[in-house]
């Protein structure tokens, strides 16, 4: 079962595939620009993306290419001819996989789940420990001297990033563009934003840091401070 977000302009496709995927237990969500993908990428959270190549707002490989920057979220790619040029230009351009229009429902149900398959195996270690804070990855949770922490999803995804570097100088730069940045504009005053609520979260300040350091004009980074 995923969270489908489906990009296509279409309306017939799209309402079968809303049917053939929701009929296997997926959760489709669906736009019908590029433009609007990109946001939802980032705001919605969606285990796959199935995106048009041939889209109205956007050339495929330019969104996907987009795409890319803002989310590392696995892609397959749907176009309209068998044109193998095109399939090589996709997967280049960092999509996981695709399909060929017309294909089935379950065709591509059976794409979501090897490429979601592979998204696992590829993925870090279950559970993050760093002092007295662990952070479980499957079940997205956090615990802080046996406390669980409230975090919102970015704070979360955050902290998951810093806890797999550990005393680490993480820039804002490098921090993933999922967890800070909307596609438009006004990164580094989000991650302001968030490091200064995960600070809290974390029952620190800025003026007396334990877990959550960061080294002026560089970044952030997550230390032990029990050692
Ligand atoms: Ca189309």
């Amino acid at each position: 079962v995923a969270l489908v977000l489906l990009v296509e302009d279409d309306i017939a496709i799209r309402r079968a595939l809303i049917r053939g995927l929701g009929e296997r237990g997926h959760v489709v969500h669906s736009v019908t620009t590029a433009l609007d993908a990109l946001r939802d990428a980032v705001v919605q959270r969606p285990d796959v993306v199935l995106l048009d190549l041939g889209l109205p707002d956007l050339d495929g490989r330019e969104a996907l290419k987009m795409l890319r920057a803002v989310s590392q979220v696995p892609v397959i790619v749907a176009t309209a001819r068998d044109d193998e040029a095109e399939m090589v230009r996709a997967l280049n351009a960092g999509a996981d996989d695709y399909v060929v229009k017309p294909f089935s429902a379950n065709q591509l149900d059976a794409r979501i789940r090897a490429v979601l398959r592979r998204g696992q195996q590829d993925s870090a270690p279950a559970a993050l420990e760093v002092g007295g804070l662990r952070i479980d990855v499957t079940s997205r949770e956090a615990v802080l001297d046996g406390q669980p922490l409230e975090l919102s999803r970015r704070e979360f995804d955050l902290l998951r990033h810093l806890a797999e570097r550990p005393g680490q100088v993480v820039t804002k730069r490098q921090l993933p563009a999922e967890v800070c940045q909307l596609p438009y504009g006004g990164a580094d005053k989000t991650v302001d934003v968030h490091l200064s609520w995960l600070r809290r979260r974390l029952g620190e300040t800025a003026a007396e840091p334990r877990y959550l350091q960061t080294v002026r004009g560089v970044g952030v980074k997550l230390v032990d401070p029990t050692t």
